[in-house]
């Protein structure tokens, strides 16, 4: 046991769909019941739908020190961020000293990332999560796992992969050896850099940050006038590392896709199909697209085509067009996509 304090906190900082929550939960079983610490973990997290933002704090304590602190970990021992995009946002880098561990799914360096984060100090570990997770078929927040095993000497890597087994393989056999080959990738494929203060960057002290809509002044029914809660997406890589490439001349405005996706991300407009008034498909709003593929799957037409992001040229100039303007907010009245809806649609791929 190498920790000398009461606590080992940690806190994940994760954009909903990436797994973080399950994560958190992952740790704290893990604490509990394979290390023999005393364990609790909670998240904080809205809808999975669109990206919202999710925190999940797990704390660890010797056998003999109960966890009496149930509140969030302001200072956290080890900060997982799930995703690059989460850098700029209030609040993340909150608590981050030179004796924190920072885990961060990104493909840069550690020197990058630095900057970046605009990291005070602390201990950096780079890790591209999202590509181990497409290779191994498997999820990002198993590779956060390994990598977050690696940071210090007391999470041992066999008996994280013994919780999985219990666990997961317990639910979704299947896919135990592709989640247990993610874990063992993120343990070993860590980037690491040391940051000793150097006065480029300030500490950032943990402060109650006051939203522009939150519970005491949201709009009736929970309409979220934030573009979705996407706002944490900055179109770096949608969630899962694929997106739909929509091929408008094939779509037969069926409305399928619309009905499957779980995140609401087609945008349907009045219009005309074969001469006759109908709802129109423009194709999806991809800051709200996760990656999940079943529109692909449903798509009875192949209007819909999985593209891997990194690969295809053609989402570098459209899907991941960091320029898009969106600066109107229409709220419609009725369909699955009632509530808000952006131009993002606009530029439509040229195929
Ligand atoms: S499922 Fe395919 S054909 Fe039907 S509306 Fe969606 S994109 Fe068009
Ligand atoms: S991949 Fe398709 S179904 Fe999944 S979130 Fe994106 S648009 Fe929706």
């Amino acid at each position: 046991m190498s920790f000398k304090k009461d606590y080992f906190e940690i806190r994940l900082e994760s954009i909903g769909g990436l797994g973080a929550n399950l994560a958190g939960k992952i740790l704290g079983e893990y604490g509990a019941l394979y290390l023999g610490l005393n364990a609790s973990s909670f998240s904080s997290y809205g809808s999975e739908k669109r990206g919202s933002p999710v925190k999940a704090y797990i704390r660890y304590a010797k056998e003999n020190i109960p966890i009496r602190v149930n509140s969030p970990i302001q200072t956290p021992d080890i900060l997982g961020l799930f995703h690059i995009a989460l850098a700029d946002k209030e609040g993340v880098m909150s608590g981050v000293s030179e004796n924190t561990a920072v885990v961060v799914n990104t493909d840069k360096n550690p020197e990058q990332v630095r900057d970046i984060l605009k990291m005070y100090a602390g201990k950096l570990y780079c890790i591209d999560a999202l590509k181990i997770a497409m290779e191994t078929k498997s999820r990002i927040n198993m590779v956060m796992l390994g990598a977050i095993a690696k940071t210090n000497d007391f999470m041992c890597i066999e008996k994280l992969e013994q919780a999985i087994k219990d666990t997961i393989g317990k639910k979704y056999p299947k896919v135990l050896d592709q989640n247990l080959e993610a874990i063992r990738r993120g343990y070993e494929s860590i980037k690491y850099e040391e940051i000793k203060p150097d006065n480029k960057y300030e500490y950032i002290i943990d402060k109650d940050i006051e939203r522009a809509w939150g519970y005491k002044n949201a709009p009736i029914g929970g309409v979220n006038p934030c573009f979705g809660s996407a706002i944490s997406n900055d179109l770096t890589a949608s969630r899962e590392g694929y997106v739909p490439v929509f091929i408008k001349e094939r779509c037969i405005n069926c409305g399928l896709c619309d009905s499957t996706c779980p995140d609401m991300v087609f945008q349907f407009v009045k219009g005309e199909y074969k001469g006759k008034e109908s709802m129109v498909n423009l194709g999806p709003d991809y800051h709200h697209c996760k990656g999940c593929m079943r529109c692909v799957e449903v798509c009875p037409t192949k209007a819909l085509i999985s593209e891997i992001e990194r690969d295809a040229d053609i989402l570098k100039t459209h899907v991941r067009n960091k320029d898009l303007i969106i600066d109107k907010l229409e709220f419609e009245k009725v369909g699955a996509s009632s509530f808000v809806t952006s131009e993002s649609y606009t530029e439509e791929p040229n195929i």
